[in-house]
Formats: structure tokens, C-alpha cells, sequence
């Protein structure tokens, strides 16, 4: 394990930008500091939920291209999120491959919040920049959340949140990072993509996002095409009974506004049916591409036969990944005989962390201006809210 540590400490992390590189300098340098514990904690205490570890540096030579000389590195609750990853079932090394073996990409985003999301190189984390409020929120909410990860055995449509980080470059420069497992499942490409609510005022997609190729629609969009979610009755069953547990948690919390993300993957749709003289052409450019790696650490190497996968994003390639077409992972759920066609859905909420009471009284107070008292509004009390919520993911499963 020592052997492994040194080693990896060469490593060069070739990023688009430096907060991608201290990013995955960082993740990198976590790993080795997890390595050099003798004796892991077998249990988590009090102060672990309030614990960061923080590393700054300065003057940093090396990797000059990729990385700022000085800049902060801080890792939010690092023996929580790391006792949360193996829950998850995320392997340790694996996470960290995932995070530094190539730059993660940036992928686009419809929310209004102004965030930025990436995804890992093979797809199977989603980094999302937060706010200081959010830090706040998920410090506030964690030893909570991970009890209920705990006690629920994971099996929750929660995000599965792997990591917190803050990075500050240059002393300026001040970024807050969540990474959580992707919905998607990096093999199956997605054809439709919805963000439900349960509420149906201002809840459509803009002309803008309609027009993207992939676009993110929203509650009436889903109800005036008049589809449904066709999944056998006892997969239905499990989930309504996994989302009323999450949403009765995340009211108890005083947490709403969330959304159930759907994105389906249609079996027969020719996009799955890659070309193979693609292919080849691609493979050229990787080998080029590995050629260049060739110093990176040797610990992850996959034989030169695996299938590789483009990225939507911007035309960067992925590396060394398998995607496992018979496993579509833990979001996924089949569609049963009375769908149209064949699809696969994954299903999972997102975008938990607003509390009532902080920002929405006073999006409340504007929108009953607006819209009248009895206006259908999505700002209304967290239990309210689950339960409009709940009751339409029940009608649109059918
Ligand atoms: P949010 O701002 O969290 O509501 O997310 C905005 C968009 O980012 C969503 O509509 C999704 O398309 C995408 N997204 C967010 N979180 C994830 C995730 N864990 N997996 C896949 N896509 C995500």
C-alpha cells in the first residue's frame, strides 16, 4: 500500500483549468493521506460529522501547466463521505480513478441555479459546484443523512452524495464541489430526460432548452404528451414506498423543491447501434491518446479490447471503461409490456438541499402576489410538498 502511495504521487494531472486539476490533485491526495492510516475508525463519532481536513499549498512547482503555485484544498467530513462511498458501494480506488485518471467534463445544465456540473471521465460521477449555503445545509443535514443511508441500507432514491470539497486557488478564487453518483448509467445512451415536481406552475421547458438535443422538460411537458412511466406493479410498488420514505425524511428536514430526475433510454433507438467504422477512426485517436498517457500510472490499465464511449460534452473521448450492458445499475428500473416500446428508466431525486424558510418565504410571498392564494405554487410547506410530490409520481406510474 506504501509502494502504491509514493507512486502515485507523480502522477501529472492534465487539466482544462486549475480547478479541475486541484480538484483531482486533491481527491488524489486524500487517497494517499486514507492509505497512510494504520487503523482505519471501525465507527463514526460525533465529531467526525464536523471534521475537515485541509491542505494548503504553496510554491507548488510542479505540473506547472496544469496547476496554480498556490492554492487550498479542503475535504468536508473526509471518514463520513468515505464511509457513505462504501455503503454506496463505491470502491475507494475506483472513486479516485474515476475523479483523476483523466479531467472530468463539463456537461450542460438547465437549472436555474447558475451551477456548473462535470462529469467524471467515465461517466460515473457527477461533480456539481454548490453555494456556501448549500455547505451549510449538507453539514447541517449530514450525521442525519447518513443515519438514514445507515439505517435504510442504502436503498434510498437520495442522492448518492461521495464527497464535499472546497478549493481555493490563488487565495481569491473560492469554489465549494459535490460529487454524487450519476443517475445515468454510463451505457445506455438517454433519449428523454424529465425534471418532475409535482407542480405544474412555470413548470415547463423554455423554447431555449427544447431546442438542445437532450433537453431537461419539466411537469407539463410530461402531462400534455400525455405519457406515463411503465413499470411492472411490484417495481412500482418499491419505489413509491423508497420515495415516500426520502420525502418524508427530506419534509422532516424542513428540505423541498427537490425533483425526481427520469431519463429514459430507449432499447430499439438507433443511436445505440454504433457505427463500426466510427469506431475505428476513434481508436486511432486513442491510441494516440494513450501514448500520451503513458506515463500515468500503470494501476488502472483495462486490455486494449474494451468498448469505448464518446462523451456528450465537447467531443473528448473516454478512457478506459467498460460500460456493462447487463448492468444498468442501481437507478435503473425496465419498463413492463404495456409501455409503447421497450425503455429503460433511471430514476432518482436531485437537487435536495433548499430549506423552507431560508430563501422561499420570500419567493413564497412573491408568488401568491402573482398567481393568487390558490394558486398551484411550488413554494409551498416542505410536507405540502411531498406530498403533491409523491401523489403525482403515483398518478404517472401507471
Ligand atoms: P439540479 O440543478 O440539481 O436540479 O440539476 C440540473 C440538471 O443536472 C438536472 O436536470 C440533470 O439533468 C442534471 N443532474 C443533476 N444531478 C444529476 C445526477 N446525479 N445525475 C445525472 N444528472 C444530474
Amino acid at each position: 500500500k506504501r509502494i502504491k502511495a509514493v507512486h502515485q504521487k507523480l502522477r501529472v494531472f492534465r487539466a482544462k483549468e486549475p480547478l479541475l486539476g486541484i480538484i483531482m490533485w486533491g481527491v488524489n491526495h486524500s487517497r494517499i493521506n486514507e492509505l497512510s492510516l494504520v487503523n482505519p475508525p471501525v465507527m463514526l463519532m460525533p465529531d467526525d460529522f464536523k471534521a475537515y481536513s485541509k491542505i494548503r499549498i504553496d510554491n507548488h512547482l510542479f505540473n506547472k501547466e496544469n496547476m496554480p503555485s498556490h492554492f487550498k484544498f479542503k475535504e468536508w467530513c473526509p471518514l463520513v463521505f468515505r464511509n457513505l462511498r462504501e455503503r454506496f458501494s463505491v470502491d475507494e480506488d475506483c472513486y479516485m480513478n474515476s475523479l483523476v485518471k483523466h479531467c472530468p467534463t463539463d456537461i450542460d445544465s438547465p437549472g436555474k441555479s447558475g451551477a456548473r456540473f462535470l462529469i467524471s471521465h467515465d461517466r460515473k460521477y457527477i461533480l456539481k459546484t454548490i453555494t456556501t449555503e448549500d455547505v451549510a445545509e449538507m453539514i447541517r443535514i449530514l450525521k442525519d443523512y447518513h443515519q438514514y443511508v445507515v439505517e435504510h441500507h442504502a436503498e434510498t432514491r437520495l442522492p448518492h452524495i461521495l464527497g464535499m470539497y472546497k478549493i481555493c486557488i490563488n487565495d481569491t478564487d473560492t469554489h465549494h464541489v459535490m460529487v454524487m453518483k450519476n443517475v445515468f448509467s454510463a451505457g445506455f445512451n438517454i433519449h428523454r430526460k424529465y425534471d418532475l415536481k409535482g407542480s405544474t406552475v412555470a413548470r415547463q421547458a423554455s423554447e431555449k432548452e427544447r431546442a438542445k438535443e437532450l433537453p431537461t422538460l419539466k411537469d407539463n411537458d410530461f402531462l400534455s404528451e400525455k405519457t406515463s412511466i411503465h413499470i411492472h406493479k411490484d417495481d412500482k410498488a418499491k419505489l413509491i414506498k423508497i420515495l415516500e420514505a426520502d420525502s418524508t425524511f427530506l419534509a422532516s428536514l424542513n428540505l423541498m423543491d427537490y425533483s425526481l430526475l427520469v431519463g429514459i433510454h430507449e432499447v430499439n433507438h438507433p443511436s445505440n447501434f454504433v457505427d463500426e467504422d466510427d469506431e475505428e477512426e476513434d481508436d486511432e485517436d486513442l491510441e494516440q491518446e494513450d501514448e500520451n498517457n503513458a506515463n500515468d500510472s500503470s494501476m488502472f490499465t483495462t486490455p486494449p479490447s474494451s468498448p469505448r464511449i464518446r462523451t456528450e460534452s465537447d467531443g473528448d473521448y473516454v478512457y478506459e471503461y467498460e460500460p456493462d450492458q447487463n448492468d444498468p445499475g442501481y437507478f435503473a428500473i425496465k419498463s413492463n409490456d404495456k409501455s409503447p416500446q421497450p425503455v429503460i428508466y433511471f430514476m432518482s431525486l436531485i437537487d435536495i438541499l433548499t430549506r423552507y424558510g431560508v430563501k422561499k418565504k420570500t419567493a413564497k410571498a412573491a408568488k401568491t402576489m402573482k398567481h393568487g392564494a390558490g394558486a398551484e405554487i411550488s413554494t409551498v410547506k416542505p410536507d405540502q410538498y411531498a406530498k403533491r410530490f409523491m401523489e403525482f409520481i403515483d398518478r404517472i406510474i401507471v
